[in-house]
């Protein structure tokens, strides 16, 4: 005999439980399957820890410029494993809100592992569940290379975990993940070498972005490598790590090492093929507009489908899928056109839209692009100087805003409200029909020439 419910969530992450709540709120019986603390990667690994830290490095670059604001502060050491205490209650706080709200909903938590057994039935621990209808949102995992002696390296899993400040740093990935771990641990005292497999960073990003990303990184004192693929790791009589590269080059010395090379779906435990459930070629599962897989009733949402590996894209496709499931609004689905994107760099990157090149790629010479570059007016008192770069990407004669991207100190806060412009479908008339609010870096957006 199998539990009955109307519908099942495999994974208690952002999508997961914003798909869970929304069909409970429809009053269907709601069944979460989850191993781990309830909120997934963005939770307990990603998002929230990551812009904990990301805070204590915006506040490290503070007290470096308190003394040219007339503070006595000096920079002086920080207690790593203080912070992660308070961090860590602070994600147990958390975990616990998500399940007192999934118990006032009514919605029940079985912990454990999920793995289809038969069509409209997953197995926990020998125990099965049925529903018409599955939503797999178990998400991705940090990968780590095949390489010898790769255990010798940690995840962004690791980096959470660390209990103190490891002084010397290699982080290996260009990605965004890799530029905001780099740039937090040096800030907060470590010396990073970014290790990079090209020649730049953040590759799909608009070339500005990774340009002016890289200069600044530089200016921090991080030591970035390029062109460096590495093929192993070693360690040495005093404990320290070397990554062998595949030039022969040796980079040596490391207290830590953090594989940031991209992520996997979380799918082998859940025994795709006893349905036949169609994946691609990195093991992502192929659904389409409508989140339905090739197999009735089993639909995925989220980092498992490999799409945009955010938490809002997840949590709008599973309360999306919800609503069209069980509210009959016919139709409804998530676009996933124009999402925007902070990297939470120092400084931090805001962009939507298209980047210059894949504009002109799209668009050829009904591209024009406006550009402004500055420095912030908070560092006109510091000797610490730190720029801000922005373009707009607009195509055709009403100038339509098709691409816009920033880095800078406050872009990741910026971007929310541009965002919805270029939703709408702003024109740059639009933009300098706006009425300008100085002194500020945003004015930069609404005044370009
Ligand atoms: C370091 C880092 C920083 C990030 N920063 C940001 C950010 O700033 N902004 C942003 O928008 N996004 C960020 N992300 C991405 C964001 O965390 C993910 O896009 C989001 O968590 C995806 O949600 P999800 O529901 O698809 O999967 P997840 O949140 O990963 O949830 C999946 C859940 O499924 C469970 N699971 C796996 N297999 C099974 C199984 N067989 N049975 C039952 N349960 C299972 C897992 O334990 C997990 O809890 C970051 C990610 C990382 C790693």
């Amino acid at each position: 005999m199998s539990d009955a419910y109307d519908l099942i969530l495999i994974g208690g992450g952002s999508g997961g439980l914003a798909c869970a709540q929304r069909a409970a709120q429809y009053g269907q019986r709601v069944l979460v399957i989850e191993p781990k603390p309830l909120g997934g990667t963005c939770v307990n690994v990603g998002c929230v820890p990551k812009k904990v830290m990301w805070n204590a490095a915006c506040v490290a670059h503070a007290i470096e410029d308190a003394g040219e604001y007339g503070f006595a502060a000096t920079p002086g050491a920080h207690d790593w494993n203080a912070l992660k205490l308070r961090r860590d209650a602070y994600i147990s706080r958390l975990n616990g809100i998500y399940e007192k709200n999934l118990e006032k909903r009514g919605i029940v938590w079985v912990r454990g592992l999920a793995e289809f057994h038969k069509p409209n039935t997953v197995m926990v621990d020998g125990h099965e569940y049925s529903a018409p209808a599955i939503v797999i949102a178990s998400g991705g995992q940090p990968q780590v290379p095949d390489v010898p002696g790769a255990q010798l390296g940690i995840t962004s899993d690791g980096f959470f975990a660390l209990d103190q400040l490891p002084q010397r740093v290699a982080v290996v990935g260009s990605g965004y993940i890799a530029v905001e771990l780099g740039c937090t641990l040096q800030a907060l005292g470590a010396q990073v070498c970014l290790v990079v497999r090209k020649d730049y960073v953040l590759r799909d990003f608009d070339s500005m972005l990774s340009q002016a990303l890289m200069t600044e990184m530089k200016a921090d004192h991080i030591d970035i490598v390029t062109h460096a693929a590495v093929t192993g790791i070693t360690l040495d009589s005093q404990g320290k790590r070397h990554l062998k590269l595949t030039d022969s080059r040796d980079l040596g010395g490391f207290d830590c090492v953090i594989w940031a090379v991209g992520r996997v779906p979380c799918t082998p435990d859940l025994h795709l093929d006893r349905v036949g459930v169609t994946t691609n070629q990195q093991g992502f599962i192929v659904t389409d507009p409508f989140q339905a897989t090739n197999v009735a009733g089993i639909y995925a949402i989220g980092d498992v489908t490999g799409r945009e590996a955010l938490t809002p894209v997840a949590i709008a496709a599973g309360r999306r899928l919800s609503d069209r499931l069980f509210d009959g609004q016919v139709g409804r689905h998530l676009n996933y056109d124009l999402i925007p994107t902070v990297v939470f760099s120092h400084p931090p990157i805001g962009t939507i839209g298209l980047t210059e090149a894949a504009a002109r790629q799209l668009h050829g010479d009904e591209v024009k692009v406006y550009h402004s570059g500055f420095v912030p007016m908070y560092h006109a008192m510091t000797a610490r100087k730190r720029r801000a770069e922005m373009k707009l990407v607009c195509v055709g004669k009403d100038e339509k805003i098709v691409g816009l991207h920033v880095i800078g100190a406050g872009a990741d806060e910026m971007l929310q409200g541009f965002a919805v412009a270029v939703k709408m479908g702003a024109r740059k008339v639009d933009f300098d029909d706006t009425v300008a609010i100085h002194p500020t870096s945003a004015e930069e957006l609404v005044t370009m020439r």
